[in-house]
């Protein structure tokens, strides 16, 4: 069993269908990616995977159990974390407070200021801590957002564009912050554009258009699938 799996999930807006009968399974120790066009529902189904928005139809199973009538808090402490395609940091909080808010929920009041410590060391954000969040340039913001679901220490971390805004050397060390977070057997799953990040860190990739699953497998056959080329057409 995954340890994350979304199990056909369908979603409409207004008589509109985000995600027709979407299943994905997300496995501890492996970058999973999720690609696809602009409006494909991939923040959607983050939503419902995180509890921000009960699906139509489907389940979420998390570590074999169904917690699609839990709210996002509850999963949270399940060891579910995410960040958002657009920036939710606290702006007039501090880099650090960002970080704290957080870690008090998870880990604990004694051991928050521990573990915020010693994520932005690992990030190599020690040196921001103290910056205001809405000062920051957004590359830098991004990361910080990951930070600040990495101080629940998630078994399962949703990443919805973590890299949009960043420059090539932060792409760079975020990949290897990536493949370091599954090597300790996290389960990562990654919405992202930049196509290079997605081939070089991702275990599996899933291609969503149009609110459904059209191709799945190792980057090497995704990037040269018709199917996938067909969905980015006209996009790029
Ligand atoms: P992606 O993240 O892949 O770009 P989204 O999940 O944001 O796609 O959107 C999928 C579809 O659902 C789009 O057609 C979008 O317009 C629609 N949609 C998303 N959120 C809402 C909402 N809150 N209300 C109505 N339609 C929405
Ligand atoms: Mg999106």
């Amino acid at each position: 069993m995954p340890l994350l799996r979304a199990e056909e999930v369908s979603v409409s807006f207004g008589g509109r269908r985000a995600l027709d009968t979407v299943t994905l399974d997300a496995e501890a120790g492996r970058v999973t990616g999720l690609i696809g066009p602009n409006g494909a529902g991939k923040s959607t189904l983050f939503d419902v995977v995180c509890g921000l928005r009960r699906p139509g139809t489907g389940r979420v199973l998390l570590d074999g159990r169904d917690v699609t009538r839990e709210g996002p808090a509850r999963r949270a402490r399940r060891g579910l974390a995410r960040t958002f395609q657009h920036l939710e940091l606290f702006g007039r909080l501090t880099v650090r407070d960002n970080l704290l808010v957080a870690a008090e929920l998870g880990s604990g009041r004694r051991h928050a200021a521990r573990t915020a410590d010693r994520v932005l060391e690992r990030l190599a954000l020690t040196d921001l801590a103290d910056a205001p969040a809405d000062g920051l340039p957004t590359g830098a913001a991004r990361l910080v957002e990951v930070a600040r679901a990495l101080v629940l220490e998630p078994k399962v971390l949703l990443l919805d564009e973590p890299a949009a805004g960043q420059d090539g050397e932060e792409t760079g060390r975020f990949a290897g912050l990536l493949r370091s977070l599954a090597a300790e057997g996290t389960a990562v799953l990654l919405v992202e554009h930049d196509m290079s990040l997605v081939m070089t860190v991702c275990d599996t990739v899933h291609v969503l258009d149009l609110g459904t699953v059209v191709a799945s497998g190792p980057p090497a056959r995704i990037r040269h699938d018709a199917t996938v080329l067909a969905a980015y057409l006209g996009e790029e």
